[in-house]
């Protein structure tokens, strides 16, 4: 069987000079590579307590929604600025490349309410940061938060630090 890493394909230079992408799709398209993905990272929500699982627009829908399936739990989707129909708040925060804005629906967390978060990849950790702070300005408490893969050497985890991170896939 292969493993979960050799499923994932770097691109180099996308989207910009000296960076590797890291791209999911080739983990996606593949039946066995989806499984072991989602697999993966629900095994590291073993023994964790929580309500709802919220995924970061786009990927960690990808991710997120199976896994909220799976354990029979809520999804709730944290969207770029304008996607929203109803109530929302709101956070900008610096990515990678680029900076942007994140939405969450009002009544989306109820408070006292214990949310695993799930994105793709950490990079700075910038995203899942602003995405964390939206659910606490919720009163949700962040109990846990999954990546498919970790970019170690940005030292997202450092920003991080706070919370119970865990990933897959360790890049150094
Ligand atoms: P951060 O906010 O941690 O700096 O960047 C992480 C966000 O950017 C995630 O939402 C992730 O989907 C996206 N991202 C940044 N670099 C990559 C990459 O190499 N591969 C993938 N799949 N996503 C990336």
């Amino acid at each position: 069987m292969k493993k979960i890493e050799e499923y994932v394909r770097s691109i180099p230079d996308f989207p910009e000079e000296g960076i590797i992408f890291r791209d999911i799709t080739s983990v996606l398209q593949d039946a066995d590579g989806l499984h072991l993905a989602i697999d993966s990272m629900q095994a590291l929500l073993d023994g964790v307590d929580f309500d709802v699982v919220v995924g970061a627009e786009s990927r960690g829908f990808v991710f997120g929604t199976p896994i909220a399936y799976n354990l029979h739990k809520p999804f709730v989707l944290v969207r770029k600025k304008g996607k929203l129909p109803c109530e929302t708040i709101s956070r900008s925060y610096d990515l990678e490349y680029g900076t942007a804005e994140i939405e969450m629906h009002k009544d989306s967390i109820k408070p006292g309410q214990r949310v695993v978060l799930v994105d793709d990849l950490i990079a700075t950790g910038g995203t899942i940061e602003a995405a964390a702070k939206l659910v606490e300005e919720l009163g949700g408490k962040v109990v846990k938060i999954i990546f498919l893969m970790e970019l170690a050497g940005l030292k997202g985890r450092e920003r991080l630090k706070d919370y119970d991170v865990a990933s897959v896939i360790r890049y150094d």
